[in-house]
Parts: C-alpha cells; sequence; structure tokens
C-alpha cells in the first residue's frame, strides 16, 4: 500500500468517530499511542470530579451515599458497562482492582468445581499478564486442595492441557504483549466439552473490541476501566457473573457490601442475590465516579464503529511501518489476521526499550514490554490516521539516524 499524508487528512475528515476526540483532554504535540494501558483523560472528569469532592462530599457529606447515589454506583456503572461486552443489565460490578476481582472470579469458579475433586488444575498461558498466573498461583496455594496451574506455551497447546482433571481454563482475550486475540467462543465450547469452566480477563478486550460474552457462553470474566474504558489511573475494575451462575457463585472476600441487608449489621454473613455477591466493601468514590465520563463517550458510539476504525488504525500502522522503516530490524508480532488482533500493535526490536525512550522525548506515547517490545495502542475514540503517519515518520527518522541510546536508563514502570 502507498498511502501519504494527504490520505491521512482526507481519512481524517470523513471520519465519523473523528468528533469524538474532543471528548478528551489530550496535550498539544502529543500522538498519544498508550491507552491501552492508560486511556486518555476525558474532559468531563475534572467537571465531575470537582462535583463529587465540592458539592457532594464537601457540602452533602455523608448523606451522599444515598442522595448521590455513591452506595448504588457500582451496579449501576455495571449495568452502563454490561452492553459493551455482551453483558445483561444485573450481572456486572465495577468495583476493586482486576487482580481481587480475577481472585474472586477464580473462587467462585473453583467453589463450583469442588463437587468433583478430580479437578484440580486451573490451565493458562504463560504469556498470560503475571498478574493473572499469580493470582492463580496465590489461591492454588492458600486453599491447600491440590490446586495447580498448568501453563500452556501457545494456543495451539491449550486443547491437549484439558481434560478430566480441569477445573478452569483462564484466559486473556486478548495478550497484552502481542495483541492477539482467542477466539472466546471456541475455547469456551471447548473448556466446557472437558467440564472445565471459562474465566476471561477482558483487559485488554473491553472498550476495545467487541465482546460477547453471552453469546460466547462464557462463564465468568473480569476486566479494566482504566485502559480502553478511560477511567483514570487506578480506576476500579469490573467483575462479570452471568445470571445463571449467581445462584452457586460464592467468593471468600466476604466483605459487608455483599451481604443480603449491610445495614441490619448481622452478626454473620448472608450473601446477597444477584450481582452483589461479588462485592467486598467500601470503594473509592471519587475514582468510581471518573469512570461514568470514559462510559459517556462510549454511548455516543457502538462497539462495530470504533472496531472497524481500529483495524484501519492497526492495519495502516503496519503497512507504514513495514513500508518506511524496512531495513531496520523490527518483528511484527502481532497477528495480520483481524479476527485474531486486538486494538495494540506490537514490534519488537533489538533496543526497543531505547527507541521507545526516544519516540516518547519526540511526543510519541507508547510503551515497552519485554522482551523487546515496542508496543503501540490504537483507541479509535482519539487517535487520528494523520496521528499514525506522523509518528511512523518520527519512528523512521530515529531509526535511520539510530537517535536513541541504548544506555538509556529505566524507570519503574517502563
Ligand atoms: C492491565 C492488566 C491487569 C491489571 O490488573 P490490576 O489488578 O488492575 O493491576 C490484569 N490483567 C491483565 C490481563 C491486564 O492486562
Amino acid at each position: 500500500m502507498h498511502s501519504s499524508r494527504t490520505d491521512c487528512l482526507a481519512r481524517d475528515a470523513a471520519d465519523p468517530l473523528a468528533p469524538l476526540r474532543d471528548a478528551f483532554a489530550l496535550p498539544a504535540g502529543v500522538i498519544y499511542l498508550d491507552g491501552n494501558s492508560l486511556g486518555a483523560r476525558p474532559k468531563a472528569a475534572a467537571a465531575r470530579a470537582a462535583e463529587v469532592i465540592e458539592r457532594e462530599w464537601g457540602n452533602d457529606l455523608i448523606t451522599s451515599w444515598n442522595t448521590a447515589g455513591w452506595f448504588d454506583m457500582p451496579k449501576r456503572l455495571g449495568d452502563r458497562l454490561a452492553p459493551l461486552v455482551g453483558a445483561q443489565a444485573g450481572e456486572v460490578v465495577v468495583t476493586d482492582t482486576t487482580s481481587i476481582n480475577l481472585f474472586k472470579a477464580l473462587a467462585g469458579a473453583l467453589a463450583i468445581q469442588a463437587a468433583d475433586p478430580r479437578r484440580v488444575a486451573i490451565v493458562t498461558e504463560r504469556s498470560n499478564f503475571p498478574t493473572d498466573i499469580y493470582m492463580a498461583e496465590g489461591l492454588s496455594a492458600w486453599l491447600a486442595r491440590g490446586h495447580t496451574v498448568r501453563l500452556v506455551d501457545s494456543p495451539g497447546e491449550i486443547p491437549a492441557a484439558l481434560g478430566d482433571d480441569t477445573a478452569v481454563l483462564l484466559l486473556t482475550h486478548v495478550n497484552y504483549r502481542t495483541g492477539h486475540m482467542h477466539d472466546m467462543a471456541a475455547l469456551t465450547a471447548l473448556a466446557h466439552q472437558h467440564g472445565a469452566l471459562a474465566v476471561w480477563d477482558l483487559a485488554h478486550s473491553a472498550g476495545a473490541v467487541p465482546v460477547d460474552l453471552h453469546g460466547a457462553q462464557a462463564d465468568f470474566a473480569v476486566g479494566c476501566t482504566y485502559k480502553y474504558l478511560n477511567g483514570g489511573p487506578g480506576a476500579p475494575a469490573f467483575i462479570w457473573v452471568p445470571a445463571r451462575h449467581q445462584g452457586a457463585f460464592t467468593q471468600p472476600l466476604s466483605g459487608w457490601w455483599g451481604h443480603a441487608t449491610p445495614f441490619a449489621m448481622a452478626p454473620s454473613f448472608a450473601p446477597c442475590a444477584g450481582i452483589g455477591r461479588a462485592l467486598c466493601g467500601t470503594q473509592p468514590v471519587v475514582s468510581l465516579a471518573l469512570v461514568e465520563c470514559g462510559l459517556d463517550v462510549f454511548a455516543q458510539t457502538d462497539m462495530a464503529a470504533l472496531r472497524a476504525k481500529s483495524l484501519a488504525l492497526t492495519d495502516l500502522f503496519i503497512a507504514l511501518v513495514e513500508e518506511h522503516c524496512a531495513g531496520h530490524p523490527l518483528e511484527l508480532v502481532t497477528p495480520r489476521e483481524h479476527a485474531r488482533r486486538g486494538s495494540h500493535v506490537s514490534f519488537t526490536h533489538p533496543h526497543g526499550y531505547a527507541v521507545m525512550q526516544a519516540l516518547i522525548a519526540r511526543g510519541v506515547i507508547g510503551d515497552y514490554r519485554e522482551p523487546h517490545i515496542m508496543r503501540f495502542g490504537f483507541t479509535p475514540l482519539y487517535t487520528s490516521f494523520t496521528e499514525v503517519w506522523d509518528a511512523v515518520a518520527i519512528l523512521k527518522r530515529i531509526l535511520d539516524d539510530a537517535a536513541y541510546d541504548v544506555n538509556a536508563a529505566r524507570g519503574a514502570v517502563t
């Protein structure tokens, strides 16, 4: 493909999603390709934070738990998030962190599987985001009932890793490094054939790609709101328990927010009916409130339109890098096949960390993941085709001039 910057300007002018960029505060001179790690700030978030702090907290004080709807917020925001992942109202709560929600979902799945003591294996990928593996290991060790975490090295090994001993297939839908996207329906069906439950992590999927949890017959899911959903740094995550599992769903973090009657102050725990039993305790209200500002932007479009633009952006980026940076030791690790691609693109380079630092110094913000992976996130709500062009032009200049410091010092976060 031979594209020009003029072509990109024309594509932006014809892009029906382009006006949504206006909903975001992005600094001038920055091409932000890291919305897969921390979404940009919706402009409305500043006013919303001020409202929560000044009026709801400052003026209305504790009455805001009722009058401002603080207490219902995990469920209300869950209902608003649900359509983005193919869930129904009453099946999602926004709460806690992805790691903690994974613990709850896995514990709930293992409790259902406890009827068959042979089912001790949690099958997942070695390339999964580490916290997912760590949480599965921690839960297994703490249960002390012989659970094990079985790691596979490629998606092709998943079928052979499932068997009569498998309790749970735990997968992240879109891989955080490569951007590879699993076939959720096919792998869930495979897990079910072996009597296993399928738990899906949607951290790089929610708000990035269309997800149909019910269509795929998935069993449990968790995900982030601070990535593609633009909820803000450290914004609470979400957990999905479908209606069909809610009656059997128990989780060990049985805090008072999951109680049937929290303000009865009963001396023993009785879970509430429905998704509320996935809650534990009091939430960070300011941060939680800001999640809604991101969801408000999604309400102005739909995942099909976002997916079409996401694929167009990632196709363009891959094509431009391969055309303009040919001859440099870059290797695409993201699937070319649309059905297997999420919304970020990763290239390896032997000096990936140094090259990414040079890009960031020139206003192109992506990030770096071991080993050697430069990661570029494309968020169709606010990324333009012209930005893709400009980012590749800057990358080309850095590579052609070898304008990167191979001894660049590393920050705590890469
Ligand atoms: C980002 C990410 C997380 C983050 O977990 P936290 O508990 O929110 O820090 C978890 N899993 C995956 C797959 C991720 O990409």
